[in-house]
């Protein structure tokens, strides 16, 4: 059984409102939010977060929590795609033909087509294949 003073010590993890990682928060911090409603639990598995013993109650307080409240301040912001940041999540490799070398960046989705200049739409390419993909019409 842990100790109130140790559990006290943990820290949660808090979710917005539409479930992004935002920050932790000490366990007290985040036992307020859940009693007066601004937060609620979110536990994927049962078993985790830690149970806090007082006189008159035990709280469980779960590891992750969700705000209940939009916080317009602290907007999750993605940050803008970075070639070497692509570069290193497709592990340096062309995304079509697994070259290492004269490697690019390519819109899935070309820009000429309205494709977005996004994490999800940017891959690693050689440069042979990016004029391959950027060649190719679709019907
Ligand atoms: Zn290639």
């Amino acid at each position: 059984m842990t100790v109130v003073t140790d559990v006290l010590r943990q820290s949660v993890v808090v979710f917005s409102q539409n479930y992004l990682p935002m920050s932790r928060v000490n366990i007290k911090r985040a036992i307020v939010l859940l009693v007066t409603g601004k937060a609620q639990a979110l536990d994927f598995s049962i078993g985790n977060g830690h149970l806090v013993r007082s006189p008159s109650t035990n709280i469980h307080v779960p590891e992750q929590i969700r705000l209940t409240f939009g916080n317009r301040e602290r907007v999750w912001k993605v940050p803008p795609v970075n070639r070497r940041e692509v570069l290193r999540r497709d592990a340096h490799a062309c995304q079509y033909c697994c070259s290492n070398r004269h490697l690019t960046l390519d819109h899935v989705m070309p820009r000429s087509k309205g494709g977005p200049h996004t994490w999800d739409n940017v891959v690693t390419a050689c440069e042979g294949c990016n004029s391959r993909t950027g060649a190719i019409e679709l019907p």
